[in-house]
């Protein structure tokens, strides 16, 4: 069967986006309001001929309740059942508390994580993601999921490790 990788990260940040992106379809729902995908959501992917299916989560917050808890213990899932792990970040936000929670979780989950370091639509940009080194999740790959840029890097790395 072709390899899982879910996507993660807090509301907002470009999951979605990301998604779309790289399955080159728009299917994912990707809303100016935080907290849109409500349930896991997968989606058949190739990359360089090679297949995976990527799962689409909502928006995973540490001290959610109600339904927002239902989507993070689903985003939980999704991690527990996937091969890897691409966690989206807002690299004009920068790391907040929930990312950092969001990374103990990936880290007691034990899957192979890559630091999606999304929102890099200017250089300036790009440069700002080496701060998310600081996370001690490895290497941040500087994406633009809106203008489509380096997700062929972000891709290959992804591979390396599946
Ligand atoms: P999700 O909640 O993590 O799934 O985020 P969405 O994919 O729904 O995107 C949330 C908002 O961020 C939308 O307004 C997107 O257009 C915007 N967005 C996503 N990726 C990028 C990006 O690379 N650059 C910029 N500037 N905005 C982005
Ligand atoms: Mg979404």
């Amino acid at each position: 069967p072709a390899p899982v990788v879910a996507v993660v990260g807090r509301p907002n940040v470009g999951k979605s986006t990301l998604v779309n992106r790289v399955i080159g379809r728009r299917e994912a729902v990707v809303e100016d309001v935080p907290g849109v995908t409500r349930d896991r959501v997968s989606y058949s992917a190739e990359w360089l001929g090679r297949p995976f299916t990527m799962v689409d989560t909502g928006g995973w917050e540490s001290d959610a309740r109600g339904i927002d808890k239902t989507v993070a213990d689903q985003a939980e899932l999704a991690v527990q059942r996937a091969d890897a792990v691409l966690l989206v970040l807002d690299t004009v936000v920068g790391v907040t508390a929930t990312d950092e929670a969001i990374v103990k979780m990936l880290r007691r989950s034990g899957r192979p994580v890559i630091l999606v370091a999304n929102k890099c639509d200017s250089r300036a940009l790009e440069l700002q993601a080496t701060e998310l080194w600081s996370l001690g999740m490895g290497e941040p790959y500087p994406v633009s999921a809106l203008h489509g840029k380096g997700a062929g890097d972000l891709l290959d790395a992804l591979f390396e490790i599946l």
